[in-house]
């Protein structure tokens, strides 16, 4: 199973990092460890002094491809939920500045969380889809998949031709403007839509 994670998909996130629009997606990679098992507590790591939360939509792959064509790419994935893409920022914009890959940033284990899933039907509009993080409550992030730089079907498209996708990989498919820190005690919840999809507790 992999974790596909792409980067700087919403133009007001790239802006708020200073980092410029790209012209194709800009993808990553977290190994099978970063997914953090329900009913894991969540720690917060000792490597980082800004541990950033990134809400993100995700989707679960339903069938295994190469070189998809994006007219075809909606036969591949068959759920979506919300997520977080939990990031060591500190350690992201030292690896930035040096050139650096993100791994060590991005790629620690539990570090990618992932609600409940939706199975898709013709009733969902993925075209125009809401979801949001609130911290403590109060809404801190929240986005809409009409937002997107790369569509779904772009993004599903792009990866087939470097990697292969198969059933049960996940992809995280960017996170709007808001990111910001959390702290131990910090209590997030994820919302697709209204509905809840996560709750983690910062431990
Ligand atoms: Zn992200």
């Amino acid at each position: 199973m992999k974790i596909f994670c792409v980067g700087r998909n919403y133009a007001e996130h790239a802006k708020e990092l200073g980092n410029a629009i790209p012209d194709e997606p800009v993808i990553f990679i977290k190994p099978k460890s970063a997914l953090l098992q329900t009913h894991t507590p969540f720690y917060y790591p000792e490597f980082t002094n800004e541990l950033h939360y990134e809400v993100e939509l995700v989707l679960r792959v339903s069938k295994n491809g190469k070189y998809i064509q994006e007219r075809h790419a909606s036969k591949y994935y068959n759920g979506i939920t919300v997520g977080i893409d939990f990031t060591a920022r500190d350690l992201q914009a030292e690896l930035k500045e040096k050139g650096l890959p993100w791994e060590k940033a991005k790629g620690w284990d539990n570090s990618a969380v992932v609600g409940k899933w939706v199975d898709l039907t013709p009733k969902i509009n993925l075209k125009e889809i809401n979801f949001s993080l609130t911290k403590n409550k109060e809404v801190v992030q929240e986005g809409n998949s009409k937002d997107m730089i790369f569509t779904f079907d772009q993004i599903v498209a792009n990866i087939s031709n470097y990697f292969s996708l198969n059933i049960g990989d996940l992809i995280f498919t960017g996170t709007p403007a808001g990111v910001g820190e959390c702290v131990v005690g910090d209590e997030l919840e994820g919302f697709l839509e209204k509905e809840s999809m996560f709750q983690v507790e910062v431990k």
